[in-house]
């Protein structure tokens, strides 16, 4: 059954196109994480979902029922979605006990419901008489989880439920709410704006940039092929080589690479897309193709830093301890990319590579993985 489907859903906050053309389905039981920069549409998305707005265009149906459409809207309390906003926003004046069955009308059930919440969550029981403010980040945040549990939802969906914990707590809090979910078998949405985070959730993973969902799939499938050089580097480090290709090859400077996936209209001019440990290199070959010109030490692997022997621009590639021993500063070497490629187009002329990046500084002032093309790349052969 299908728990959740957006078809082509747009919203307009003001002068704002805060989703611009969404579609998504998600089976019953099953989850996906949405990542994106502050301002990308993740509340609007999640807003939209529960019912607590109106879209401008498309429908959103939850277990195949329309729920917003051209002529539907079901409010929020009749929709069945557990909702955890981004602040959590427990009731300060109730303690824990009265916040996690605010929303069950049955008072004879309010009492079992606690002692299953509790234990569903891995709330000590003495918490249960305190107060929201007497609790630390993270438990206030599996009281919120409760809440929304208690009522019984057809779908919870979450809305930045970590990011005002500690990075120590985080991955804590994080495994948490996940057994939460896999225990309680219920469709989950999470969105947020930490890459790892989302890779972790244990389901599909969506990409929003600017209102537009650019991408969603499986982990494996966001980092294997991504559909743009922004989202190739936006979860992991990228390197891109400017390339001929033809057919599935691609001709680099570092030589003939096999292209495992194509998203370049025309066969030609190019760049590929490989991971910096896709690179083998070779100290003792008569024909160098690159110089080293710097090394640094990284625990069980090394980054090298390599100029093209025909260009200036350079390359941070990534070697493991063993083939790097012998490698210093200066030396000539020619390095080869081991493995496959994901083709894009060139580029854009000037050479603005952050114009076409996803937007992931975020105003709260959270680091995010930069995107910064132009360190990566090395001139056309
Ligand atoms: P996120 O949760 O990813 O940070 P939001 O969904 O909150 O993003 O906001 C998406 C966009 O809509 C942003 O550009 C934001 O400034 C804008 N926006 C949000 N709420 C309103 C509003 N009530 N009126 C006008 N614009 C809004
Ligand atoms: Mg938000």
């Amino acid at each position: 059954m299908t728990s959740l489907a957006l078809e082509s859903v747009t919203v307009r906050l003001g002068q704002v196109v805060a989703l611009h053309d969404v579609s998504l389905t998600l089976e019953a039981g099953a989850r996906l994480a949405v990542v994106g920069a502050s301002g990308s549409g993740k509340s609007t998305l999640l807003r939209a979902i529960v019912g607590l707005l109106r879209v401008d265009a498309g429908t959103i149906s939850i277990d195949d029922r329309v729920v917003t459409g051209p002529a539907t809207f079901v409010p929020a309390h009749r929709r069945q979605v557990g909702y955890v906003p981004q602040d959590g926003a427990l009731f300060p004046h109730l303690t824990v006990a009265r916040n996690i069955v605010f929303g069950v009308p049955d008072r004879a059930s309010r009492s079992r419901l606690v002692r299953e919440m509790t234990e569903l969550v891995a709330l000590e029981p003495e918490l249960l008489a305190r107060y929201p403010h007497e609790l630390s980040g993270g438990q206030q945040q599996r009281v919120a989880l409760a809440r929304a549990l208690a009522a019984r939802p057809r779908m919870i969906v979450l809305d930045e439920p970590f990011s005002a914990l500690d990075t120590s707590l985080r991955a804590q809090a994080r495994n948490a709410v996940i057994q939460v979910l896999e225990d309680s078998g219920v469709t989950a949405v999470l969105v947020t704006h930490d890459q790892d985070e989302a890779l972790t959730f244990g389901g599909a993973v969506g990409v929003l940039d600017r209102g537009q969902l650019v991408q969603a799939g499986t982990p494996r499938a966001l980092f294997d092929d991504p559909n743009t050089p922004a989202i190739a580097a936006f979860f992991a480090d990228a390197c891109f080589l400017p390339a001929i290709v033809a057919g599935n090859v691609a001709t680099t400077a570092f030589g003939q690479v096999r292209v495992r996936r194509q998203h370049v209209t025309d066969a030609g001019v190019a760049r590929i897309m490989v991971r910096p440990n896709q690179f083998a290199v070779d100290a003792t070959s008569p024909s160098p193709n690159a110089r080293v010109h710097q090394v640094t030490w990284a625990g069980s692997s090394s980054h090298v830093v390599l100029r093209p022997t025909n260009g200036e621009e350079q390359l941070t590639i990534e070697l493991s301890a063993g083939d790097v021993s012998a490698l210093e500063v200066g030396d000539l070497v020619t390095a080869s990319v081991v493995g496959t490629a994901v083709a894009y187009l060139p580029s854009p002329a000037g050479g603005d590579h952050r114009a076409e990046g996803l937007s992931v500084v975020d105003d709260q002032q959270h680091p995010t993985r930069s995107v910064d093309l132009a360190d990566r790349s090395v001139p056309a052969a």
